[in-house]
Order: C-alpha cells, then sequence, then structure tokens
C-alpha cells in the first residue's frame, strides 16, 4: 500500500482547545487537502518577520473521515515551535503545513494491529483508533498506553473506551500499582499475525520494543515512530 503524500499549504486554524494541562488540540481546515491515512503527520513551519523559519512534525490525531485534520501539540518550556501553538495560536489564524507525510508508519485499516503509546506519542494511534471506530472494526486493535497519571495522558476518555491498558507510572489504576510499562502489560495483547506501532520518546520507544522482542514478537513487525528531540529539524534561514 503507498501512503498519499501532500505538498506545502495553508490552513486556516478552526478550532483550539486545551483539554489537558501544558497542550493544545489544534483543529486545522488544510486548503487542497490531500487525505491522510491513521499514522500520518504533518510538518507545521512558522516563519518570523525577519525570515527566521522552524518546521516541526506533529502526527495526525484525526481519522481520515473527519473533515478537519486534528494536531495535538505537547508544549515543552524550552520548545521553540510547540509554545508558539500552545500559546499563541488562535482560532482563524493561518499555518503553513505540509502533509500527509509518512510511508511506513501508517494503519491500512485491514491488519490486525498493536498499538502501543507514551505520552504524546499517543497521537498517531489515536487516529488508528478513531478511524477502526468509525469503519466498525475496533476489534481489530489492541492497545497499550502508558502517561505519568490519566490527567496528562492525551485522550484518555476516548482511549479508555477503546478498551486500551492503561499504565500510569506515577499514580495507580484501580488494583494496578503505579510503575512503568511491563511485559505483563503487553503479554495479553500479543497476537499472531499482529503488526505492532509504538510511538513515544526515544527511551520509551525503546523499551517497549525491546520488551516486545522479549515477549516473541518479530522484531520485522514492530514498526517506531519517535518523538525525541528534533536534531534532524535545525532551523534554517
Ligand atoms: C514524526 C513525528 C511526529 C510527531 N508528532 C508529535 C505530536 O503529535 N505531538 C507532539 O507534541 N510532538 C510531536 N512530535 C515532536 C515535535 O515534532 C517536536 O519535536 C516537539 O513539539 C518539540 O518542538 P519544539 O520546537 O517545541 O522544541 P525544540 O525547540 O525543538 O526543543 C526544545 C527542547 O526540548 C527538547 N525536545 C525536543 N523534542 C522533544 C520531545 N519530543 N520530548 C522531549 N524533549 C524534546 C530539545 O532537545 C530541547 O532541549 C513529533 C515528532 C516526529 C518526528
Amino acid at each position: 500500500m503507498s501512503a498519499p503524500a501532500g505538498g506545502w499549504t495553508t490552513a486556516t486554524v478552526a478550532g483550539v482547545r486545551r483539554p489537558i494541562a501544558r497542550s493544545v488540540e489544534l483543529r486545522l481546515d488544510v486548503h487542497d487537502r490531500v487525505d491522510h491515512l491513521p499514522g500520518q503527520h504533518y510538518v507545521v513551519r512558522l516563519t518570523a518577520e525577519d525570515g527566521y523559519t522552524a518546521q516541526r512534525s506533529y502526527s495526525v490525531a484525526s481519522p481520515p473521515g473527519d473533515p478537519l485534520v486534528e494536531l495535538f501539540v505537547e508544549r515543552l518550556d524550552d520548545g521553540e515551535v510547540s509554545t508558539y501553538l500552545a500559546d499563541v495560536v488562535e482560532p482563524g489564524d493561518e499555518l503553513e503545513v505540509r502533509g500527509p507525510i509518512g510511508g511506513w508508519f501508517v494503519w491500512d485499516g485491514v491488519t490486525p494491529a498493536l498499538l502501543v503509546g507514551g505520552g504524546s506519542g499517543v497521537v498517531p494511534l489515536v487516529a488508528m483508533v478513531r478511524h477502526a471506530r468509525d469503519i466498525g472494526r475496533l476489534d481489530l486493535l489492541r492497545v497499550a498506553v502508558s502517561a505519568r497519571t490519566l490527567a496528562a495522558l492525551p485522550y484518555a476518555d476516548e482511549l479508555a473506551e477503546a478498551g486500551a491498558q492503561i499504565v500510569l507510572t506515577r499514580e495507580a489504576r484501580g488494583i494496578r500499582p503505579a510503575s512503568r510499562l511491563g511485559g505483563m502489560d503487553l503479554f495479553p495483547l500479543v497476537e499472531p499475525g499482529q503488526t505492532v506501532f509504538v510511538c513515544g520518546s526515544t527511551g520509551f520507544a525503546t523499551t517497549a520494543t525491546q520488551l516486545l522482542v522479549e515477549l516473541g514478537v518479530p522484531a520485522t513487525v514492530i514498526r517506531v515512530e519517535q518523538f525525541g528531540p528534533s536534531a534532524l529539524e535545525l532551523p534554517k534561514r
């Protein structure tokens, strides 16, 4: 399956919400939009008056059937782009965007999949869950997500409704004490024939991948997207 790809265009900010602290959800009306597949991302480019530009990637949280493209941005205190998106952007603003992008971290809507996400790494997985719900195939997905607290987990209600295994590292949830994602969390979710999508910080992605391999999941079926420091996205003058 080849994934769609879009070039540079503009998007009008149709909605701004802050459903959880230190983050923002942006709903974008993308002009001349190319429909995306769940798991793909957009690049947002900011340009200052002196011509200085900075661009960063953001996964799409909305399913292909949504008329708007939804991004969910975690605000990093010293972040160049995330602080602007979280603090400054308002409905009616125009943003320069490129997308959809990405042909590897993409769910086809047909193959059984295990989704493993940490923190804002759940965003592309939410697009997969929403798409599965839209096409009546939530049965294809197994989901495990991790965050410090439930209040810090993006899309916590939707993920819980979809049956996600929710792992909290700083607070207990039911009978599960606070602890990091472990093999016992993933073991019940692993099934033959799955493609596995892992997304989160570099540390989370490395640990989750290691746990999966230890559980016997072939490395060849594991697809990883890391939201680490953006060394490859240096600002340009
Ligand atoms: C394919 C892809 C999809 C992504 N999707 C999302 C998404 O859906 N939501 C989202 O919030 N982010 C996402 N990211 C991360 C995003 O692209 C930026 O890296 C992030 O918003 C930080 O940019 P910034 O300009 O605010 O910070 P920068 O100015 O680049 O960095 C500020 C400081 O934070 C550190 N840093 C940078 N990125 C991170 C990070 N992710 N975690 C911890 N520390 C970091 C830097 O080393 C630096 O010290 C994605 C990244 C990729 C590659």
